[in-house]
């Protein structure tokens, strides 16, 4: 009965965008996919050095991860505390040629976030197969228009307070510009303080109905990322398994070989244990 209500819902709700002219784009069925499915990216939250990268993408490769992330272009929220570390943000161009030296090596395709159009540089195409754009750029839409005119994977993730219609406008900026090839990462949205006098690195609540509500609407491939839906590492196991039973195509984990270590992001990356467990899982 509710499944009943929401459809109808949605549909009238949709059926009113289509009608007004919007939308009609994203809505198509059978189109771009990621070439197995589920298709799990993994890797750390940002590139620490090329010894790192290279040794995590060999074992990455040695468990079955179809692509390898790493952040070299990374947005912080308090930047001056994260340069106290002696940590910027991110290795920025010097980043490149390791992310680069993974992919041969592992043979790996990479992932990894631009956050502005001049970062869509001759090097940062030849090295990135996958261009991640980070919550915070959801709706910049100058880069979304930018992204248009390439003919590479886009992985658009879900700005934390994305609502549906926007998360499928944003999809249609990519589709309108050409690119046929965009994917939607959901990742965590605002609306988790609940939980955060017990667990103060959880910043986000995950949003699993938002996987078959798209589902119901289009066939644009969707990632979804537990690790920023939780903040935290015991948690992503859990929601990694329920985004894939929600229908998810696939997974984006932040793993690190020393997880308390990492220079962003170290309360959810997990170990290569924790990762070859949910992999093993899934497989089941
Ligand atoms: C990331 O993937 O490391 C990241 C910064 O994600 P988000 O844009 O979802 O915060
Ligand atoms: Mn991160």
């Amino acid at each position: 009965m509710q499944k009943k209500i929401l459809k109808k819902i949605m549909n009238d709700y949709i059926q009113n965008l289509i009608d007004t002219g919007k939308l009609d784009l994203v809505l198509q069925k059978n189109r771009w996919k990621f070439e197995s499915s589920p298709y799990i990216i993994s890797g750390p939250c940002s590139v620490e050095s090329e010894e790192m990268i290279v040794n995590w993408a060999m074992k990455m490769k040695s468990i079955g991860v179809n692509a390898l992330r790493g952040g070299i272009y990374k947005p912080t929220t308090f930047p001056v505390k994260t340069s106290l570390n002696g940590w910027k943000e991110g290795l920025r161009e010097n980043g490149l040629q390791f992310l680069k030296q993974a992919s041969n090596e592992s043979g790996l395709p990479i992932v990894s976030e631009i956050m502005e159009i001049n970062q869509i540089t001759q090097s940062s195409m030849d090295c990135i197969d996958i261009i991640q754009v980070g919550a915070r750029n959801f709706q910049n839409f100058t880069l979304l228009d930018e992204l248009g005119k390439l003919n590479k994977p886009i992985l658009l993730k879900r700005g934390m307070w994305g609502t549906i219609d926007e998360i499928l406008g944003a999809c249609e900026r990519v589709l309108v510009g050409g690119n046929e090839k965009i994917s939607i990462c959901l990742r965590g949205v605002v609306g988790a303080p609940s939980y955060r006098h017990v667990f103060p690195s959880i910043r986000w609540a995950p949003d699993i109905m938002m996987i078959p509500a798209l589902k119901e609407l289009c066939d644009i491939p969707i990632i979804y990322d537990p690790s920023h839906s939780t903040g935290y590492r015991n948690f992503v196991p859990a929601i990694s398994k329920a985004a894939i039973a929600a229908g998810a195509d696939g997974l984006i984990i932040e793993s690190h070989p020393a997880p308390e270590m990492s220079v962003s992001d170290s309360d959810q990356a997990i170990t290569f244990e924790t990762l070859s467990k949910i992999l093993f899982e899934l497989k089941k």
